[in-house]
């Protein structure tokens, strides 16, 4: 019988990130897992996306343009995992409760959605990535909400390397 479980045991599914910088200066950002985007219509948060390589935690990967997920009928974020030496993400598809008469249907009719990546591949790409974006764009796209202070591919590289360098040294 076909066993999901020990699929996902073996093989770790492929995390691909992809930030791209319009000519309107506005960061897009997909995620894509096993050469597939992942379908969720939210802008994406790349301070929770690099906070989930250095530690485990709920995190609000998709997210409202306002940076407020609840405004876009996210109340539950990803569920993200370290297990040695895979990160892992649980999360409902849609992500978003909106178009749902409630709570309770979303929970019936939303898929549970469950990926495990192999450690190194998952920070490299994610990292890879941003310092992409930094080394063409350090200072000149502001990333997050209006109401935060100006925050920038630079001060998120730094952000990254930071946690990164707490989690070898622990
Ligand atoms: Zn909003």
């Amino acid at each position: 019988m076909f066993n999901a479980e020990s699929l996902i045991a073996n093989e770790p599914n492929e995390f691909d990130l992809k930030i791209e910088i319009s000519r309107l200066r506005q960061a897009s950002v997909e995620i894509w897992i096993d050469s597939e985007p992942l379908q969720e219509p939210h802008d994406i948060c790349l301070w929770s996306l690099a906070a989930s390589c250095c530690r485990p935690g709920n995190f609000e990967i998709f997210t409202c343009g306002c940076g407020n997920a609840g405004c876009a009928g996210i109340e539950e974020g990803v569920t993200v995992t370290h297990k040695g030496e895979r990160i892992e993400w649980s999360l409902r598809s849609p992500q978003s409760k909106d178009g749902f008469k409630d709570e309770q249907e979303w929970r019936e009719r939303s898929k549970l959605l469950h990926f495990s990546f192999d450690r190194a591949q998952y920070i490299r790409e994610i990292q890879q990535e941003i310092l992409y974006a930094e080394f063409n764009h350090p200072n000149d796209i502001e990333l997050g909400p209006e109401w935060q202070e100006p925050q920038t591919f630079a001060t998120l590289a730094q952000s990254l390397a930071d946690g990164l360098a707490g989690t070898r040294a622990a």
